[in-house]
């Protein structure tokens, strides 16, 4: 996942947009999203881990060192969100805290509002039923002579340049094999 100065971006967000195209589109891209930072899934397990860091680092502010392996300022941003001061040492930290840092870890939520400030969307669906189409050849069914290519149709592929094929192979499809 990438993160910008307007929002998330990054594969695992045109990926998880592309899976959930229309869904998003029905709530007019206003909904909550769920991000597990760790991927680990096993809260208890993850309690362990910082048992571990705890005893490690015991003097060292939370804020400066990490428990986990993410990128500097995302574990700042997320200290600060859990609400822990900067000058905070991992053993002042606490049974309760610890447990709430891994619930933030694992279950952080976030608000989106909308799609791109540009418009620059990577993600559409919807297109051409490709039911109404002869597939081999990509005539419409009901006007002859009417063929159809790429992001017209209602394919969705996945991000990492499957688009671009789709396109470029129903283009070959439908002015060579077609015509
Ligand atoms: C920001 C962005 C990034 C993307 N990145 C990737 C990527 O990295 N990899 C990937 O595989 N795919 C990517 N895609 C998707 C990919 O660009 C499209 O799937 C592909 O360009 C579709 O090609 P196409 O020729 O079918 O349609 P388009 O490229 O949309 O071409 C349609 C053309 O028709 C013209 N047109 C529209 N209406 C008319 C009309 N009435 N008369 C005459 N001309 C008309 C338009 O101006 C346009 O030039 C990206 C898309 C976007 C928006």
């Amino acid at each position: 996942m990438l993160i910008t100065h307007w929002g998330f971006s990054g594969p695992a967000v045109l990926v998880a947009s592309s899976r959930g195209a229309r869904n998003l589109a029905a709530l007019n891209y206003q909904f909550e999203i769920e991000v597990n930072w760790l991927q680990e899934q096993n809260t208890a397990l993850l309690f362990d881990e910082l048992q571990e860091v705890i005893k490690l680092y015991p003097q060292k502010t939370i804020y400066k060192q990490k428990g986990f392996k993410l990128p500097q300022r995302l574990w700042q941003f997320l200290i600060e969100k859990a609400g822990i001061p900067k000058d905070k040492r991992w053993n002042e930290l606490g049974k309760k805290k610890t447990r709430q840092l891994v619930e933030l870890l694992t279950h952080d939520s976030y608000s989106i509002s909308g799609k791109t400030t540009f418009k620059e969307e990577f993600v559409t669906c919807g297109g051409v039923d490709l039911k109404s189409i002869n597939l081999k050849t990509l005539q419409s069914k009901t006007a002859k002579g009417l063929y159809f290519a790429g992001e017209v149709l209602d394919i969705d592929a996945v991000t990492g340049g499957y688009n671009f094929q789709a396109a470029w192979s129903t283009g070959f499809i439908a002015g060579k094999l077609g015509a």
